[in-house]
């Protein structure tokens, strides 16, 4: 049955194996059967610039993506909040196309929004403001003119201090608002959504306005990995194993 696939917050890297493989068994197995691949943001623990997209790590894994948009099974990638700085050249590599976020999608007759979902968490006031500082331009050019070397040590400074910020938030700042929920829904028409970052993965129905709305958070990856497979009759999980 045509179908498609989401998956997200994979955070893949090389001290990661596993999950490594797991991504790349799945790209062999299970996503060329698919009609797309929804990449929904963090498929990186980190991207710092898509001058680092050579290295032999990352070389599997643009020629796993590769290999599968260029059998049929068309890849869109999503930026998340870790690996914000993909861009042209990384997407031309993969033969992906990049997707803003948020995006409204028709899925077999169904309106889809997707977005990663960093976005909807805007109890997290300290990282909104930072979001807002990293995705301008200029910001984003001027991190760029750096040095590789430079941009991934202040990369990794950066990950030790917001692993240290988690710690002293409280489990609710981190999920989604909401309100900010549902304004999302309204401004789309109430449209489905489907989003990942929290890693909170479930299928929530929400009243928005009186209509009932439908969102999918997408899980993380770990042992084993997930993703979510929508066709013309609804969408259901896929437990991801080697
Ligand atoms: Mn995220």
């Amino acid at each position: 049955m045509p179908h498609t696939l989401f998956i997200s917050d994979l955070h893949l890297c090389e001290d990661q194996p596993h999950i490594t493989q797991l991504f790349l068994s799945f790209m062999r197995n299970t996503a060329p059967r698919a009609d797309a691949l929804y990449i929904l943001g963090d498929l990186f623990e980190y991207w710092a610039g898509d001058d680092d997209r050579n290295t032999p790590f990352h070389q599997q894994i643009v020629k796993a993506i590769h290999e599968v948009s260029t059998h049929g099974t068309a890849v869109f990638i999503m930026h998340g909040n870790r690996d914000f700085l993909m861009g042209k050249q990384l997407m031309q590599d993969c033969s992906a196309t990049l997707l803003r976020d948020p995006t409204l999608i028709d899925l077999y007759g169904t309106p889809t929004l997707l977005t990663h979902g960093d976005a909807l968490c805007t109890d997290d006031v300290e990282y909104q403001i930072f979001r807002k500082k990293v995705r301008a331009a200029a910001w984003r050019n001027d991190f760029l003119n750096q040095p590789l070397q430079q941009r991934i040590d202040q990369i990794e400074q950066l990950r030790k201090m917001s692993e240290e910020s988690k710690q002293s938030k409280a489990m609710d700042i981190m999920d989604v608002n909401l309100a900010a929920v549902a304004d999302l829904f309204r401004i789309n028409n109430y449209s489905r959504m489907i989003h990942g970052h929290t890693h909170r993965q479930k299928h929530h129905q929400h009243q928005v306005d009186a209509k009932t709305c439908e969102r999918w958070v997408l899980g993380d990856w770990h042992q084993t990995g997930n993703a979510l497979s929508c066709d013309a009759t609804g969408c259901t999980w896929l437990t991801v194993s080697i």
